[in-house]
C-alpha cells in the first residue's frame, strides 16, 4: 500500500464524515454528534495533510518541509485559543464566535491565494482563475467577518454610510476584478505590487460591504460570509489539488447560501435588501399611531393563573438569552407539566441572534424536543391556547408585521401570540425590539406586561405557584 494511497483514502473518507456529519446537523436529536463526527473528518484532513508535506509527496516542496515546524507550532496555537474560547463562550456570544472563526477560514483560503499568485506556482487558465477568485472572496469574508464580529460585540457602534458609497463599492470591485483579469491573462506573470494592491483592494471591500449594515441584520450578513468562505476554500482546494478542501468548501458554501436565503425569507426581505438598505435605522417611520395601553401584571399571579390554565404555548426570543432564564423557565414548565397543563414552545425562525439560537439554549436546559416546535407547526394552535407567554421576544411576535402595511416588518411572519386568549409578554421594561418599531401586541386588551428580567420573573412564578400548592395541603 502505498503513501499516496493512504492519502487519497483518507481524503475520501474525511469527505464522507463532513456530509455525514452535516447530514446529522439536520435535527438537533444528531446534531451533537454531527459536529463530532464532522470535527473528526477535519482531524483526518489536517493529519493526512502532514503526511502530505512531511516526505510521502516527492513533489513537495523543501520550503514546506523546513516550516513544517512553524506548521505544528500554528495549529498547537491555533487548537489551544479555539479550545479556550470555545469553552468560555457564553451562548449570548455564539455569533461573535461564529462570525470570527469564519473569518479565519476565508483568511486561510486567501492565504493559500496569496502563496500561489506571489509565488507564480498557479499555472493554467483554470487554476489561476481559481486561485484569483478565492483570494477576493476569502480576503473579502476575512476583513468582513471581523467587522461583523466587531458590531456584534458592540466594539463597532452604529452603521456608517455616505452618498455615493455604492458606486465608491462598485469602482473598487471593478478595479479587484480588472486586477484578477489581468493576472490571469499574464498568465500570473504580473508584479508583487500589483498581487498586494488586489488583496489589500479585497480587503477594503469586505470592510466597505459589512460597515454599511445595521446590528439586527448582521446574522444574515454572517451566514453570507459563511457561504462565501466555503467557496474560496473550495476554490483554492482546487487550486492545490485537495479533494478534502474542495468538498468541505462546497458543503460549507452551498449550506451557507441556503441558511442566507431561508433567514432572508424568515424576515421577508431579499439578501440585496439585507445589504444595500439600513433596516434598523428606518424603524420609526410610518408605523403610525398604536391604540390602547400597556398593562402590568405581578410576575406571581401570571404564574398562578398558568397553573389553572389547560394549554400554554412559549414564545421565547433574545432576552430569555440574555438573562439565562432557561433553566429557571424549564423548572416552572415541569411544575405546568405536573398539574396537568399542556405547555408547548413555538420557536420563530429568527428568533435570537442567530439561526438554531432558542433550540440550542432550550436543549441547554434539558427541555425534551417533543414539546418544541417550529412556527408552522404551532401557529395555528395559538388560538385554542388559554395562555401565550413571551419571554424577551419582540419583533417576532408584532402583530403589525400582519397587519400594518407601513411598518418597517410588515410582511415579516410572525407567531400568533396575539391570538391566544390571554397574552403575557416578560421584558424588562418599554424597549422596543431589534428592528426599532414598537409592538402593537404589547398595547392589545389581552395582553398584560410582566416586568422584570426573565430569569427573576421565572423564579417569581416558581415560587407563587409552589407557594400555592404548598398552602393548599
Ligand atoms: P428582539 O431583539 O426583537 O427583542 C428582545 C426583547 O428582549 C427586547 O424587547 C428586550 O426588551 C427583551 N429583553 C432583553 N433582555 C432581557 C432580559 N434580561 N429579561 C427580559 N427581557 C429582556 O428579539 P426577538 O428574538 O423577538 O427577535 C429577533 C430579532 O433579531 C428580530 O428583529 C430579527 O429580525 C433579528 N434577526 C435575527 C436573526 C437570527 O438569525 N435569529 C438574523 C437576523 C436578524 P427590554 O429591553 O424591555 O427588556
Amino acid at each position: 500500500m502505498t503513501a499516496q494511497f493512504i492519502i487519497d483514502a483518507a481524503f475520501i473518507v474525511a469527505t464522507l464524515l463532513f456530509i455525514y456529519g452535516l447530514k446529522r446537523m439536520s435535527s438537533p436529536v444528531t446534531a451533537r454528534s454531527g459536529i463530532v463526527v464532522a470535527g473528526v473528518g477535519m482531524v483526518v484532513a489536517v493529519l493526512v495533510a502532514f503526511l502530505y508535506i512531511a516526505d510521502v509527496n516527492p513533489k513537495a516542496e523543501p520550503f514546506l518541509k523546513t516550516n513544517i515546524i512553524l506548521g505544528v507550532v500554528a495549529l498547537a496555537v491555533g487548537l489551544g485559543w479555539a479550545w479556550w474560547s470555545g469553552k468560555k463562550v457564553e451562548m449570548t456570544a455564539m455569533p461573535q464566535m461564529v462570525a470570527l472563526y469564519n473569518g479565519m477560514g476565508g483568511g486561510a483560503a486567501a492565504a493559500i491565494a496569496a502563496i500561489e499568485l506571489f509565488g507564480h506556482k498557479a499555472h493554467g487558465n483554470i487554476i489561476l482563475v481559481m486561485a484569483v477568485l478565492g483570494g477576493i472572496i476569502g480576503a473579502v469574508s476575512l476583513s468582513g467577518s471581523l467587522i461583523a464580529w466587531g458590531k456584534l460585540d458592540g466594539r463597532i457602534n452604529g452603521t456608517w454610510r455616505f452618498p455615493g458609497l455604492q458606486a465608491v463599492n462598485g469602482l473598487i470591485l471593478l478595479t479587484i476584478l480588472g486586477i484578477g483579469a489581468w493576472t490571469v491573462y499574464q498568465g500570473g506573470a504580473v508584479g508583487p505590487e500589483l498581487i498586494a494592491a488586489f488583496f489589500v483592494l479585497s480587503l477594503v471591500y469586505g470592510v466597505m460591504m459589512a460597515m454599511p449594515i445595521g446590528g439586527a441584520d448582521m446574522p444574515v450578513v454572517i451566514s453570507l460570509f459563511n457561504a462565501f468562505t466555503g467557496l474560496a476554500v473550495g476554490f483554492e482546494g482546487y487550486v492545490i489539488g485537495n479533494p478534502a478542501l474542495m468538498v468541505a468548501g462546497m458543503v460549507v458554501g452551498s449550506a451557507g447560501t441556503l441558511l442566507t436565503l431561508l433567514m432572508a425569507k424568515a424576515m421577508n426581505r431579499s439578501v440585496s435588501n439585507v445589504l444595500f438598505s439600513n433596516f434598523g435605522a428606518s424603524g420609526e417611520e410610518g408605523q403610525g399611531e398604536i391604540k390602547g395601553s400597556m398593562k402590568p401584571i405581578d410576575a406571581g399571579d401570571a404564574g398562578i393563573n398558568m397553573r389553572y390554565a389547560s394549554k400554554v404555548i412559549i414564545a421565547p426570543g433574545y432576552g430569555l438569552a440574555v438573562a439565562q432564564a432557561q433553566h429557571k423557565l424549564y423548572e416552572f414548565v415541569k411544575i405546568l407539566q405536573a398539574a396537568d397543563v399542556e405547555v408547548k414552545f413555538a420557536i420563530h425562525p429568527v428568533a435570537g441572534r442567530m439561526p438554531g439560537h432558542m433550540n440550542v439554549l432550550l436543549a441547554e436546559a434539558g427541555v425534551p424536543y417533543d414539546i418544541i416546535y417550529d412556527m408552522e407547526d404551532i401557529n395555528n394552535e395559538f388560538k385554542e391556547a388559554d395562555v401565550a407567554i413571551v419571554i424577551g421576544a419582540n419583533d417576532t411576535v408584532n402583530p403589525a408585521a400582519r397587519t400594518n402595511k407601513s411598518s418597517p416588518i410588515y410582511g415579516m411572519p410572525i407567531l400568533n401570540v396575539d391570538q391566544a386568549k390571554q397574552a403575557y409578554v416578560v421584558k424588562r421594561g418599554q424597549g422596543k425590539g431589534y428592528s426599532g418599531v414598537e409592538n402593537e401586541l404589547f398595547f392589545a386588551d389581552n395582553t398584560n406586561m410582566v416586568y422584570g428580567d426573565a430569569q427573576k420573573v421565572m423564579v417569581a412564578m416558581i415560587q407563587a405557584v409552589k407557594s400555592l400548592e404548598g398552602g393548599g395541603h
